[in-house]
């Protein structure tokens, strides 16, 4: 068994964007290089698996280090793509030059890289390098077994996970929450110290600027502008005589409570409504690639019709829905409540479970065939597997994880792109947003994070169109085996109260977390520090690579309040956090603030909490 390990030196921006300059640019000096975390799991679950694993790098010499270390780690053999033709490869570019280097490497039967890498956080190398290898994929892997000429992999889903059997040859991406990296021995450091790393150049793979580098790239980088996180002006627990009474006072206050608990009258934020407006009825000119949540589309596609609805008009075209699934007509009134002028439907027993090669095989035809400006898929384990595979086979940009989206023109060595789609994301660990643009080629593709916009009631009457499924017995080689989620976990985002638990607490006091919600009538959520501690499951990570929240109230327990967990929680009305550290930075987001160990303050604020509640009816 054969094994090539995407391995990727990144800079460590672990501690949140250190070493990112104002203009978005990276002080090499200030932030270290390291192997990207994540593919030091992908290496171990490639240890594990196969007796023969090569360690396969794109970068500039210095590269070398992370392959020696995956050397002294226990890969077998390392190989160095490394030319000046490289340099600004995007993700479609960087997967060109990938596919040649594992072509000319021969006989691979398993490729694996890191889910994502930390400078880029895109996860769109992996499924990118499948499709042009013509090979399956499975994306966001916690674990993996051979079976025969089989890989079974678990990936990690919204609210649990699946079960894939995958043919090999195959992709695998790996996260962080399975395959804990093993250390370096004495034995494989000494081989690592005498061992060559093979250096291999853009000629000897047969790849030239065509194909890869800047040039070549479909997206471009317009802007980087630095975003710094608002100061709330924390008022603490303990000073000028503010106590926990006071605190639970102020949230009543501010109505800052679930529902569900006595102490506080809900005012519900009402959704936005406009009345009936006529469905466009030329070609829609953006569409929306629809996910299914029991038997629904999923909330996270209604944001991104209505926010489609906003973008559609200055591009001179109507809004689709692309639904695909086994019964999935239901969809279609949905749809048209939040603003879809048409839906295509695709409606087939092989199109569900969602599997990535069937879905990319109809939206690809669909799109080749109707030719939209803009497609746009919400930043879920599905939209991350399936975007980068249709952007692959369309040889088109994408860009990853947008939190905004907007139209205008651009201007570049005096050639002016009209109308061109903006697509904003959190670059470098959260430290810089960047405006991504696809210039020239087309669709214009993004996965938009869920919960960036905002959910509006736009009724129209769509009309329904059928898409052609033409499926090959190649496209329905991956298996479903098992899907189980729990739908408590994933909705998150419709919280009210949201208690977040960090890698301040441990299996011993992770209760008080609970102790609380079930007091506030709040839901759990976790840090990612919490998370690798296996507190909490990744479904309730909230962050960048996590959910993003806007409740009423949320309380951070233990979270020290890294830039990459802000930017999924500073939207929250009220802000309260529990931390031992004074200097923690997750107070200067917090409106209230308890310096204190979560096992003493956690009881005072539910003891607070229960003062407060009116006595029960005798
Ligand atoms: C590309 C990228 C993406 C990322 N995405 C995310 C993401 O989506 N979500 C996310 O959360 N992180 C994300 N991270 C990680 C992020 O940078 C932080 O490492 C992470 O948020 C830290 O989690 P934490 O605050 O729980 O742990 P820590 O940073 O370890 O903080 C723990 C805090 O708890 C406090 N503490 C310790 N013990 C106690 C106690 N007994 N009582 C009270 N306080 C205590 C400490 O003072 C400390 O402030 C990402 C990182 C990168 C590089």
């Amino acid at each position: 068994m054969k094994a090539v390990v995407l391995v990727k030196q990144v800079p460590d921006l672990r501690r949140g964007g250190v070493g990112v300059r104002a203009d978005g640019t990276i002080d090499r000096a200030a932030a270290a290089p390291i192997t990207n975390p994540a593919d030091l799991h992908a290496l171990e679950a490639a240890l594990q698996l196969a007796d023969d694993v090569c360690a396969l790098s794109m970068g500039p010499p210095q590269a070398e280090s992370a392959l020696r270390g995956a050397l002294e780690i226990g890969a077998h053999r390392a190989v160095l793509l490394c030319d000046h033709l490289l340099a600004g490869s995007d993700t479609w570019a960087t997967a060109n030059a990938l596919v040649a280097a594992i072509e000319w490497i021969g006989g691979v039967d398993l490729v694996l890289c890191g889910i994502s890498a930390l400078d880029g956080e895109t996860g769109q190398v992996g499924p990118s390098v499948a499709q042009r290898l013509g090979w399956p994929q499975a994306t966001a892997c916690e674990s993996l077994a051979i079976d025969g000429r089989s890989l079974i992999a678990r990936r990690v889903v919204e609210g649990g996970y699946e079960r894939l059997r995958l043919p090999l040859p195959a992709v695998v991406t790996v996260g962080e929450t399975g395959f804990a990296p093993r250390y370096p021995t004495l034995p494989n450091r000494r081989r690592a110290a005498a061992a060559t790393i093979e250096r291999i150049g853009a000629a000897d793979i047969g790849i030239d600027a065509n194909s890869v580098g800047l040039a070549a790239s479909p997206t471009k980088v317009a802007k980087m502008v630095s975003s710094p996180l608002p100061d709330r002006g924390c008022r603490y627990v303990g000073s000028d005589g503010f106590g926990y009474d006071d605190l639970v006072a102020e949230l009543i206050g501010r109505s800052a409570f679930a529902p569900r608990d006595e102490v506080a009258q809900r005012t519900p934020t009402p959704l936005s409504v406009t009345s009936e407006a006529a469905a466009y009825e030329g070609d829609a000119s953006v569409w929306v690639v629809g996910q299914m949540t029991e038997g629904t589309l999923d909330r996270s596609t209604l944001e991104l019709l209505s926010q489609a609805t906003q973008l559609a008009p200055a591009l001179g075209g109507g809004v689709a829905a692309v639904v695909l699934g086994a019964e999935v007509g239901a969809a279609v009134d949905v749809a048209g409540r939040h603003g879809a002028d048409v839906v295509y439907l695709a409606e087939s027993p092989a199109l569900s479970p969602y599997r990535a090669e069937p879905h990319a095989r109809v939206i690809a035809d669909a799109i080749r065939a109707r030719k939209p400006d803009s497609v746009l898929f919400s930043a879920t384990t599905t939209g991350r597997d399936l975007a980068p595979r249709v952007a692959s086979m369309l040889n088109t940009g994408l860009a990853a994880d947008c939190t905004d989206l907007y139209i205008d023109d651009w201007t570049r060595r005096g050639v002016t792109y009209e109308r061109l789609l903006h697509m904003v994301r959190p670059a470098m660990a959260g430290g810089v947003l960047a405006t991504c643009l696809c210039p020239q080629a087309r669709p214009q593709m993004a996965t938009v994070r869920p919960g960036v916009f905002e959910l509006r009631e736009l009724p129209r009457r769509p009309r329904v169109e059928s898409l052609a499924i033409e499926l090959s017995a190649t496209d329905e080689r991956v298996d479903v085996l098992e899907r189980r989620t729990s739908p408590a976990d994933v909705d998150l985002r419709d919280a009210d109260v949201v208690i977040a638990g960090g890698a301040g607490c441990d299996q011993s006091s992770w209760h008080l977390i609970e102790d609380l919600a079930a007091a506030i009538g709040g839901k759990i959520a976790a840090s990612r520090g919490a998370v690798e501690a296996r507190l909490a499951p990744r479904s309730l990570q909230v962050g960048q690579t996590g959910a993003t929240v806007r409740p009423r109230l949320y309380v951070a327990c233990g979270i020290s309040g890294a830039l990459q967990h802000a930017v999924g929680m500073q939207d929250s009305t009220t802000i309260v956090a529990i931390n031992r550290d004074p200097e923690a930075v997750v107070f200067r987001l917090a409106n209230f603030g308890i310096v204190a160990d979560v096992r003493e303050a956690i009881p005072q604020l539910v003891a607070a909490l229960d003062q407060r509640r009116p006595a029960p009816p005798s």
